[in-house]
C-alpha cells in the first residue's frame, strides 16, 4: 500500500545529500557552468563518489548503496536543486548500469558494477542516439556482427553523456538491417577498446558541466561475454531502462523547480516596490502559489512512478507522466523566477538564468516530451 511517509532512513539520506550538495557542489556551480568543451571538472563527482552516490542504484552485494528508485529520486531532487547538470550525470551513470543490473551475467555484474561504487569517481555512459536516429530508435545504423564469439561494431553515437570519460559505455547496435528492433543487441564497451574514438564534444546551452560527446566506433571488437542479456531481449531491456530513467529525470526537474521557486519566493519577499514587498502583489504571490501546487503534483507523480518501479508493478505510463511533469514544472518555475526577479533575474549575478538554461534540456533528454506523450497515448 502506498503512503506518503518518508522513512527515517530516507529522511537521513535527504539530509546527507542536501548537506553534501550545499557544502561541496554549490560553491563550484558557477565555475562548473563556465566550463568549455575542453575542460571537465570532476570535483562534484569526486564528492558524490566518496559518499557512494554517483550510481546509488548499484546493489549492496557489489558495494553500492542499493537504493531503490524512490530513495534515488529523493537524492536526485536534492542534487537537481543545486545543479541539474551534476544530477544528470548521476542519471547517466544509473542509465548505463541499469541493463547490467537488470540482465547482466554474474561476470558482467562482478566486473562493471563495483567500480561504480568506488570512492574514486567512475563515470559510465549510455549510447543509443545517433546522428540519424533520435526519437526513432528503430532507425539506428550502428551495426554489430558476430564471428566465432567476437563482435565487430561499427557506427556513430551522438549526444553521449560522459562520452570519452566513461570507464565503460552501455551501447546498442543492430544485427539486422530489416528488423532493427528484433536485431537489437546491448553491449558493454570498455573505454580502452581499440577503434573507439571520441568525436565532437558538444557545446551546450545548459547543464554545461556535463560532458556530452559523439562516439565513433570503427571496427570495435568485443567478446560475446560483453553482450548484455539473452539474444532478442535487448529492445525490452532498452524500454525497461528508459521507463526507469524517465521517472528519475522527473526528479531532477522537481529539484530544479524547487530551487527556482525558493529563490523567487525569497526575492519577492525582500524586493520592495511601491512601498511594500512585490510578494504583496497578488500578481506575484499567485504565480508562486500556482508553482507550489505544480511542484508538489510533479513530485507526487515522480514518487508514484518510483514506488511502482520499486514494487515491480507496471510503471511505464507513470514514469512518462513523471518525466513530463518534472521537466515542464522546471521550465515554468525557472521562467517565472526570472520574471519575479525582474531585470536582475536576467543577469549572471543570480542563479535564475542558469536554472532557465538547465531546465530546457529536461524536455529533450530521455526521449522528448512528445515521445512521452506517444508512450502514454499508446497505453490509453
Ligand atoms: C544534452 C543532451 C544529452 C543527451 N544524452 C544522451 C545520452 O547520454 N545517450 C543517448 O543515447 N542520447 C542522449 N541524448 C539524445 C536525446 O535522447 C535525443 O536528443 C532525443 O531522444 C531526441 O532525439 P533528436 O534530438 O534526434 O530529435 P528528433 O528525433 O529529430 O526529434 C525532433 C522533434 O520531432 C519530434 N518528434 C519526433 N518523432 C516524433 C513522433 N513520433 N511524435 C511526435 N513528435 C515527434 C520530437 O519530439 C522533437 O520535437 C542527449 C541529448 C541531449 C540534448
Amino acid at each position: 500500500m502506498a503512503n506518503f511517509n518518508i522513512s527515517a532512513e530516507q529522511r537521513q539520506l535527504v539530509e546527507e545529500v542536501r548537506a553534501l550538495a550545499l557544502r561541496q557542489i554549490a560553491p563550484a556551480v558557477g565555475m562548473l557552468d563556465e566550463a568549455d568543451d575542453g575542460r571537465f571538472n570532476d570535483g562534484p563527482f569526486r564528492a558524490l563518489a566518496e559518499h557512494n552516490l554517483l550510481t546509488p542504484t548499484v546493489p549492496q552485494e557489489y558495494g553500492g548503496r542499493g537504493l531503490g528508485y524512490f530513495s534515488t529520486a529523493l537524492a536526485l531532487e536534492e542534487l537537481g536543486a543545486v545543479c541539474a547538470g551534476v544530477a544528470t550525470v548521476v542519471t547517466a551513470n544509473i542509465h548505463a548500469a541499469s541493463p547490467i543490473i537488470l540482465a547482466g551475467s554474474a561476470g558482467q555484474r562482478g566486473t562493471y558494477l563495483p567500480p561504480l561504487a568506488y570512492a574514486e569517481p567512475c563515470l559510465a555512459a549510455f549510447a543509443l542516439t545517433e546522428p540519424e536516429a533520435g526519437s526513432d530508435i528503430t532507425s539506428i545504423a550502428t551495426t554489430a556482427a558476430c564471428n566465432k564469439g567476437l563482435w565487430t561494431i561499427n557506427g556513430v553515437k551522438e549526444f553521449v553523456i560522459n562520452g570519452g570519460l566513461a570507464r565503460f559505455t552501455t551501447l546498442f547496435a543492430t544485427t539486422d538491417k530489416e528488423d532493427k528492433r528484433a536485431g537489437l543487441v546491448a553491449f558493454i564497451v570498455p573505454y580502452d577498446v581499440q577503434g573507439l574514438k571520441v568525436g565532437t564534444v558538444h557545446n551546450k546551452m545548459g547543464i554545461r558541466c556535463v560532458r556530452t560527446a559523439r562516439l565513433i566506433l570503427d571496427k570495435v571488437i568485443v567478446p560475446d561475454e560483453l553482450v548484455i542479456g539473452p539474444r532478442g531481449s535487448a529492445y525490452l531491456l532498452l524500454m525497461q531502462t528508459f521507463d526507469r530513467g524517465r521517472a528519475l529525470a522527473g526528479a531532477v526537474g522537481v529539484g530544479l523547480a524547487r530551487a527556482a521557486f525558493e529563490f523567487a519566493l525569497q526575492y519577492s519577499k525582500h524586493r520592495q516596490q511601491f512601498g511594500r514587498p512585490v510578494f504583496a502583489q497578488q500578481a506575484v504571490s499567485f504565480v508562486l502559489a500556482e508553482l507550489a501546487a505544480r511542484i508538489e503534483s510533479a513530485r507526487l507523480l515522480v514518487w508514484k512512478a518510483c514506488w511502482l518501479i520499486d514494487n515491480d508493478l507496471d510503471y511505464t505510463m507513470a514514469s512518462s507522466m513523471a518525466k513530463i511533469a518534472g521537466s515542464q514544472v522546471a521550465q515554468e518555475a525557472a521562467a517565472a523566477a526570472m520574471d519575479i526577479c525582474g531585470g536582475r533575474g536576467y543577469l549572471k549575478d543570480l542563479p535564475v538564468e542558469k536554472y532557465l538554461r538547465d531546465a530546457r534540456v529536461l524536455s529533450l533528454i530521455e526521449g522528448t516530451n512528445n515521445i512521452q506523450k506517444a508512450v502514454i497515448a499508446s497505453l490509453l
